[in-house]
């Protein structure tokens, strides 16, 4: 009879799943200690090894796993990974959801709910913050009740390149070095401005954003400084102003 996964080689897995992606232990060494010292049966062990390389990537697995292992790697993910990471897990996961539904109509509802709770957290956390900039000054002057509030250009909105903004520099501000979650802990995690460094008036047609190049993470009120001039300031001009101002 086929036993069921338990919670503590479920963990287990989790760890050695880890320290396999970060090229900290073998596939053999991992598969020797889920059989030989956990019990485990050996196709299972591989089976979830292999579905930890899937979650890193963000491509689809076939092999299905207990709800109970969600309940327990997914929570983990969340805390251990950078977002763009995680949204990758949370890819796959779907992706063989989808591949489960495909093959067997089997809808895996618990794991669904599951799924859909972190999606309903990414989109919080991934939502980009409105906020007033690259907008030339009114000439019209004060027109009360009219609040001007223009979204932060398509560049500094565009999840992919945000994404792959923030997977190079970090949710940490660029200037200042402020990081949300070390401030305010779970509710800051991942919260960042990424400033379009490109001025505006200068993009041509066909433009394509670079994220790496283009884009860099920052605070609000550091964001708010740089727009303080049009064109929008340096990096390092900033720098050197907040330099200036502390000593
Ligand atoms: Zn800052
Ligand atoms: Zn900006």
């Amino acid at each position: 009879m086929k036993k069921d996964i338990t919670f503590e080689q479920l963990q287990t897995v989790y760890d050695l799943g880890y320290l396999f992606a970060l090229q900290k232990t073998s596939l053999d060494e991992a598969l020797e200690q889920l059989v030989g010292s956990l019990d485990m049966n050996q196709t299972s062990a591989t089976n979830y090894m292999h579905n930890f390389e899937a979650f890193r990537t963000g491509r689809v697995y076939k092999r299905a796993m207990s709800a109970l292992s969600y309940e327990i790697f997914l929570p983990r993910f969340y805390k251990d990974l950078p977002l763009p990471e995680f949204e990758r897990v949370i890819e796959s996961v779907e992706l063989h959801l989808e591949y489960r539904w495909s093959k067997s109509k089997a809808k895996h509802l618990e794991v669904r709910t599951l799924v859909d709770s972190y999606k309903v957290k990414l989109a919080s956390l991934t939502v980009s913050p409105i906020y007033p900039d690259e907008i030339p000054e009114q000439s019209t002057g004060f027109i009360e009740g009219a609040v001007k509030q223009v979204t932060i250009n398509a560049y500094e909105r565009d999840p992919k390149a945000r994404a792959a903004c923030i997977a190079k520099f970090g949710a940490i501000c660029q200037v200042c070095k402020f990081n949300f979650e070390t401030q305010y802990g779970e509710i800051g995690k991942g919260f960042i401005h990424v400033h379009h460094k490109v001025d505006i008036a200068i993009i041509g047609e066909n433009y394509q954003v670079d994220p790496i190049n283009d884009l860099i993470p920052v605070c609000p009120n550091c964001h708010a400084m740089l727009h303080t001039e049009t064109p929008a300031m340096s990096i390092e001009k900033l720098k050197q102003i907040i330099d200036s101002a502390n000593t």
